[in-house]
């Protein structure tokens, strides 16, 4: 998957429009197209990343500000009685998007798991 065609990437340049929870030079966060919870937001590094499973030292900063980003956006969204933290990882880990991203998952219970 090329940067230029990725779909995260275009949506990280603006090329492809995305309901904005936060921005900045190095991440975004924007909400999920199809929610499967109450609130669903993915948080992503601008650079592009397939997965944790080509991740590296290089990334530990970034991933650093990703997880210590969701708590605050997380509030900010109203998860203020929890919220969940997934990454899904290649075919078998159930990525579909093949740009690393962090979903955040809230809101009142039920709702499904991913
Ligand atoms: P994955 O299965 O790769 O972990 O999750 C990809 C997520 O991206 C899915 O939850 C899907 O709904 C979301 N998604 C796919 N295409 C778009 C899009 O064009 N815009 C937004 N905002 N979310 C998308
Ligand atoms: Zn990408």
């Amino acid at each position: 998957m090329s940067a230029e065609n990725c779909l995260f990437c275009r949506i990280g340049r603006g090329e492809v429009p995305s309901k904005k929870v936060f921005e900045d030079d190095s991440v975004l966060a924007f909400h999920d197209i199809h929610p499967a919870a109450p609130v669903h937001f993915l948080i992503i590094p601008k650079s592009h990343v397939d997965s944790l499973l080509t991740s590296g030292p290089e990334h530990e900063a970034v991933l650093g500000k990703m997880v210590a980003l969701a708590p605050r956006l997380a509030k900010e969204q109203g998860c203020d009685n929890g919220f969940r933290l997934v990454i899904n990882n290649g075919p078998d880990g159930g990525q579909e998007v093949d740009h690393l991203h962090i979903h955040i998952l809230g809101g009142p219970r039920p709702w499904k798991r991913l």
